[in-house]
């Protein structure tokens, strides 16, 4: 044991699962199992920790975006009286929270890392207990102050994150950016890509879940789709999720009228691509060129779990809409090139 001490916030998802009948299932009091399942040998060099868990715990398709104020107040409470914070989250949307935190815990000076597993802990061939020394491991002595995704050997920036795989044990990836590290027999942090310390700039504010909405282009997308989408009630933002970098089907003149009357009526629109290695460039093809004039605002190399958490994100900062432009324009907790 050491002198480090880092908090556990468990929040659910398959690490502490159980199966039953009906599928498996997150559990409470996952304290003891941890202790049980580490039970750390003396002298190894497992940090001290806490454990504290979220009520009630979720699988995290159940995830909402009231989850992220709680976790981010848990953190901010406990922020002086621990060296690290390490919240065990189900993968479903690990990479939505991880980006969310990103920008309510601007400025850390402290590492927080996200991770769970594909296999429950309690089984015999689970990952879990990989992912979670190793996260100890990171926490404690190779502290990297920002929100992260520890998973299968690899540190991620956490807001540059994307579940990829449904079942691989290296579910998750950063397309368009460096891992921060990485953990083998050695581990080794990537310091040049970490970012820079800045002030730090905590928030907690209350999201409108039903602010922002995401949209996929496809073949054959039926303009009235769009239009009874952005027409919904209480919507100020909508992602596009386009083709390859940034292309949209600007021959369908309807759909394209659609989107301008969005943005007439002050909803913010984000292009985005839906692939997974891109940045948006409007202008590159003609299909994209009228987008700057519409109003719709390129997304360059967000994810969409990125884009999404930041337009809600600056939706409930209260922002007027010149100050959500600004701020969609430059990276906030190292989210985007530009
Ligand atoms: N459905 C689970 C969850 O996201 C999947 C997992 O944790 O791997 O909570």
């Amino acid at each position: 044991m050491t002198d480090k001490r880092i908090l556990i916030i468990y929040t659910g998802g398959t690490i502490g699962m159980q199966n039953t009948e009906s599928g498996y299932i997150p559990v409470s009091g996952f304290h003891s199992v941890i202790d049980e399942q580490l039970h750390p040998p003396s002298g190894s060099r497992l940090p001290d920790y806490d454990v504290i868990e979220i009520e009630p715990v979720i699988d995290s398709a159940n995830l909402v975006p009231g989850h992220w104020p709680i976790i981010a107040s848990l953190i901010q409470t406990h922020y002086k009286t621990y060296d690290g914070f390490i919240v065990l989250h189900g993968t479903d949307t690990m990479a939505y929270s991880a980006s969310a935190l990103s920008f309510l815990l601007v400025g850390l000076d402290k590492p927080v890392i996200f991770t769970g597993s594909q296999i429950p802990l309690v089984e015999l061939r689970s990952d879990a207990k990989d992912n979670l020394c190793n996260a100890l491991i990171l926490a404690a002595y190779y502290p990297v102050p920002e929100v992260t995704i520890f998973f299968h050997g690899k540190l991620m920036r956490g807001n540059r994150s994307t579940k990829s795989k449904a079942t691989g044990l290296d579910a998750f990836e950063s397309p368009n950016y460096p891992w921060l590290g990485q953990v083998g027999s050695n581990s080794e942090i990537h310091s040049e890509v970490v970012l820079p310390a800045t002030k730090q700039q905590f928030s907690c504010p209350e999201f409108n879940a039903h602010s922002v909405a995401i949209l996929p282009i496809y073949p054959g997308l039926n303009e009235n789709i769009c239009r009874s989408i952005v027409e919904t009630d209480g919507l100020d933002g909508l992602i596009i999720r386009s083709y390859g970098m940034g292309n949209l089907p600007n021959q369908n003149k309807a759909l394209m009228a659609a989107l301008k009357s969005a943005t007439s009526n002050n909803c913010i629109v984000l292009n985005i691509s839906q692939c997974l290695q891109a940045e948006v460039y409007h202008g590159h093809y003609a299909c994209s060129a009228e987008l700057n004039d519409i109003g719709i605002i390129s997304g360059a190399n967000m994810t969409t779990e990125a884009a999404y958490t930041k337009l809600l994100y600056l939706l409930a900062q209260g922002y007027d809409r010149e100050e959500i432009y600004r701020q969609l324009g430059k990276s906030l907790a190292g989210e985007i090139d530009l």
